[in-house]
């Protein structure tokens, strides 16, 4: 609509009622249009003004247009002011309050465009008119919430990370900043993958890819635990819990980081996975010593109640009174005896059913999450971690939680082995090896091992350690071998010990069993 139309308008006599164009102008809802004479008196009114304004045409044909005004606009002149701007500039666009019949306002965006007869002389001015209260109150909400969002990123104590559908860094919280030792204005644009050491890095677009192809959830909306990476190449086990907002095409995923370096122990999924692990330690610990104790106690026990119960045969006869006695103890010895074997074959049995189950596993995922546990308190330890997955060395067979107990007993030996040195790193490595094995490597930068338990590492009750029980490489050793895999150790290349072990990795066969 222009000042043509409005033209072609006046051409046909100003009748609102002919021509399409009139009708569409008629019909447009949230449009008020409408036009004055050069004095301002309304000369058409369409119905979309009564719908906006509550004026009828019978009310508004002949009115000056100043009733559209609030009083003190009206006061001010600022009516007439206005159509004599139009007629200087020939078209204003203004946003600014109107009154409607029952006296409430509205926000009005309004384009006037003074009209002119053939001879040139102003004939009058056309006024189209749209109520973009709604919007402004939108717009304002908008406003509103893009400073709570920035409130929130730049308080909330974990890191956040927004990114988009292509992976790349859209928002850099103030807490992200110092996790990651980068400002946003570095990250701003850069792919997200720069925050995540190998294999992730080179695969992380393709895990986007899949998730927009397929919508297939492996972390989003679940959340769980992998590896960062600082700007200073160190990388670190953190939590990852993602959102997804927007659809197709435009959707942002926001990540909640918290790094469980530091993290204090209450942080319930740790717990959970911590409980866990110390159940497995205790059952592990309990199948070492039961092993034991069955294979010791059992014939010494079987002969003692043989014994016991010849005896009480030969008593039979002898003083009455006495042997009474003597066969009641006895009878209650024998059965105490029996009940001893019994509770040992029971725990030979449950050592031998204690068989690992064994599943698919993803290695790094496996080896992060062992490291979140082991790894609790280390960063303030000045322990450093780094990580280096084989990308062909997964997924492996294996019971989840016996080998990530093998691999926190690890850590966390390595960690209390680098407690008085300076260099204080701690190096997790995958490697795949010849028959289809994986092998797992935890090195440190600690003295090594000590000559003194180095032939009988991995036999139970061998520690150097005055608090040590010296069960953590003998469970590590009874579980790698349940695995059919081997553990040994060696020296690190730069001074410290390294535990390597090897598991067997999962064929596309095995797949069944996952
Ligand atoms: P514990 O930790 O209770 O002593 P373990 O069986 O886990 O029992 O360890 C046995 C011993 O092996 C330790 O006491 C220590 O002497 C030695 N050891 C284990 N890991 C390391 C390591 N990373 N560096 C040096 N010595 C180690």
């Amino acid at each position: 609509m222009d000042g043509g139309m409005i033209e072609s308008q006046k051409a046909n006599g100003l009748d609102p009622d002919s021509g399409t164009i009139i009708q569409v102008v008629k019909s447009a809802p949230n449009y008020a249009v409408y036009a004055l004479d050069p004095k301002g008196l309304v000369t058409v009114w369409t119905a979309g003004c009564e719908e906006i304004t509550g004026w009828a045409s019978s009310d508004a044909i002949g009115k000056h247009h100043s009733f559209l005004y609030c009083a003190e606009d009206i006061a001010a002149g600022v009516a007439d002011r206005h159509l004599a701007q139009v007629e200087q500039l020939g078209r204003v666009e203004q946003e600014s309050w109107r009154v409607r019949k029952n006296g409430s306002e509205f926000l009005a965006l309004l384009t006037t465009t003074a009209l002119h007869d053939e001879a040139g002389q102003l004939s009058g001015y056309g006024k189209i008119l749209r109520d973009t209260t709604d919007e402004a109150a939108t717009k304002e909400a908008i406003v509103a919430r893009e400073q709570h969002l920035q409130s929130i990123l730049d308080t909330v104590p974990d890191a956040m990370v927004i990114i988009d559908e292509r992976g790349l860094i859209t928002s850099f919280s103030a807490a992200a900043e110092r996790l990651f030792g980068y400002s946003e204005a570095e990250v701003l644009g850069a792919n997200v993958s720069s925050l995540m050491p190998s294999p992730d890095r080179e695969r992380h677009d393709s895990y986007i890819g899949r998730y927009l192809s397929t919508s297939e959830r492996r972390i989003i909306g679940i959340g769980r635990i992998v590896v960062g990476q600082r700007r200073d190449g160190t990388t670190f086990p953190m939590e990852l819990s993602i959102g997804e907002a927007g659809h197709r095409g435009h959707r942002v995923f926001t990540g909640f980081i918290h790094d469980l370096t530091e993290s204090d122990r209450n942080e319930l999924q740790l717990k959970e996975l911590q409980a866990e692990l110390i159940h497995v330690s205790r059952l592990s610990a309990m199948g070492t010593m039961a092993s034991t104790l069955a294979h010791e106690l059992n014939q010494p026990l079987t002969a003692i109640a043989n014994y016991l119960e010849t005896t009480r045969d030969l008593l039979v006869d002898p003083d009455a009174e006495t042997v009474a006695i003597v066969r009641d103890a006895l009878d209650e010895a024998a059965k105490e005896s029996h009940r001893a074997g019994h509770i040992v074959r029971r725990l030979r049995d449950f050592v031998a059913r204690g068989e690992t189950e064994k599943r698919i596993e993803d290695l790094p995922r496996l080896i992060e999450e062992a490291a979140a546990l082991g790894l609790v308190g280390a960063r303030e330890r000045g322990v450093r971690s780094f990580f280096d997955f084989d990308p062909a060395a997964s997924p492996v067979l294996a019971d989840r939680i016996q080998v990530q107990q093998v691999l926190v007993n690890l850590i966390r030996n390595a960690v209390e082995a680098m407690a008085q040195v300076a260099i204080r790193d701690l190096t997790i490595t995958t490697r795949r090896r010849p028959k289809a094995m994986v092998q797992v490597s935890v090195a440190d930068t600690g003295p090594g091992i000590s000559e003194q338990v180095a032939p009988q590492l991995f036999e139970a009750f061998v520690s150097s350690k005055t608090d040590g029980m010296g069960l953590g490489l003998s469970i590590c050793r009874t579980i790698i071998e349940a695995h059919g895999g081997r553990i040994w150790t060696d020296g690190a290349p730069n001074g410290g010990a390294a535990f390597h072990f090897t598991l067997m990795q999962a064929r596309p066969e095995d797949e069944h069993d996952a």
